[in-house]
């Protein structure tokens, strides 16, 4: 059976009787054939457009088969091609099958039946070749789709839900990692422990939502005064850790320290309930390996320092 319908293929054959036979058997067969008596004029018509099926005979005045068939193949490396020969001219079939052809058919026609065959395998060999591509392109758009939701995943792994600042799992392995480079290469970095003052005060005046947006909004501010190979986190409720890679205390105190001012500078909402009028940051700051040997004793250190920024008033940086 012939399921293979309606396919445009280009006959070519400079005796006219023969080609004749084959655009009829492949009209009745249901598809749209045309014809030309020459390579050449086989070539104008395909570059004009495209056919996916190309039966030719080998010998014919002028440009072979074979060439015909390498210009094709130039123009569409999906193109089946089938040769028609004698049984004279036998070897050229594997010339052919070498230059791409995908089947041959042996002239005088023994039996007319096998044109249809031949026609057939080559169209199903199209059909599949189409289906192929189409679901590579189809795997294609579905990997892209994959990819793009394995890293939200994996974004959504690293970050806190609220402020969307790294979490406090990624902190403590960046930090891990940010030793062991600084021991490998011998740079120093700093490590800034930021706690809000009297964030209680403010949560109890405007609720926890407000709190919340207060949060959101301050490490937003935080966030804009930081280069972007720093790396902050949320380490807590309202406690924040900045990562410095390669920066001296000298530098890690002036960062703290413009910080400090921009958020108290910030007009937040409803900040004048506070104390000061204003919603202000208290900073330890700790460098390594000055002040730790490790990750834990380095947050232990800036902690500490914390503690002393609170005890002497708030609104103030440590080191
Ligand atoms: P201090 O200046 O000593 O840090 O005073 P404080 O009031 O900020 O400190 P305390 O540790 O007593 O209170 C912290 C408050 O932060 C208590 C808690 O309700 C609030 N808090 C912690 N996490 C969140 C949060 O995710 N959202 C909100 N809205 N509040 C939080
Ligand atoms: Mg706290
Ligand atoms: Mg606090």
């Amino acid at each position: 059976m012939n399921v293979n319908k309606n396919t445009r293929v280009l006959v070519v054959d400079d005796e006219e009787s023969l080609r004749g036979i084959v655009t009829q058997v492949l009209s009745e067969d249901g598809h749209d054939v045309t014809e030309a008596s020459s390579a050449e004029e086989a070539l104008e018509i395909f570059q004009k457009g495209s056919y996916p099926l190309v039966i030719s005979d080998i010998k014919m005045s002028g440009m072979s088969g074979i060439e015909l068939l390498q210009e094709i193949k130039k123009l569409n490396t999906d193109t089946q091609f089938i040769i028609m020969t004698s049984y004279a001219s036998l070897d050229t079939v594997i010339t052919a099958m070498r230059h791409g052809a995908y089947d041959y058919l042996i002239k005088p026609f023994e039996d007319i039946d096998l044109v249809t065959a031949v026609a057939s395998r080559a169209i199903e060999k199209i059909q599949l070749i189409k289906e192929n591509q189409q679901l590579v392109k189809e795997l294609l758009l579905k990997n892209d789709d994959l990819k793009k939701a394995n890293e939200r995943l994996v974004e959504m792994a690293v970050r806190d839900g609220l402020t969307g600042l790294y979490n406090h799992r990624y902190f403590q392995e960046s930090l891990a990692l940010e030793v062991v480079r600084s021991l490998r290469y011998g740079h120093r970095f700093s490590l800034l422990f930021i706690d809000v003052d009297n964030f209680k005060h403010y949560n109890d005046a405007h609720g926890h939502l407000e709190g919340d947006r207060l949060l959101i909004k301050l490490s937003q501010t935080v966030k804009e005064q930081l280069r972007g190979s720093d790396i902050v986190a949320r380490y807590g409720g309202e406690e924040f850790v900045i990562i410095l890679p390669e920066t001296t205390r000298e530098d890690a105190t002036q960062i703290a320290e413009h910080i400090r001012t921009s958020v108290a500078e910030f007009p937040f909402k409803g900040r004048e309930i506070q104390t000061t009028g204003n919603i202000t940051i208290s900073m330890g700051v700790a460098t390594f390996p000055d002040d730790g040997s490790d990750g834990t004793s380095l947050i232990k250190h800036a902690d500490d320092l914390l503690y002393k920024a609170k005890n002497s008033g708030r609104n103030k940086v440590c080191t």
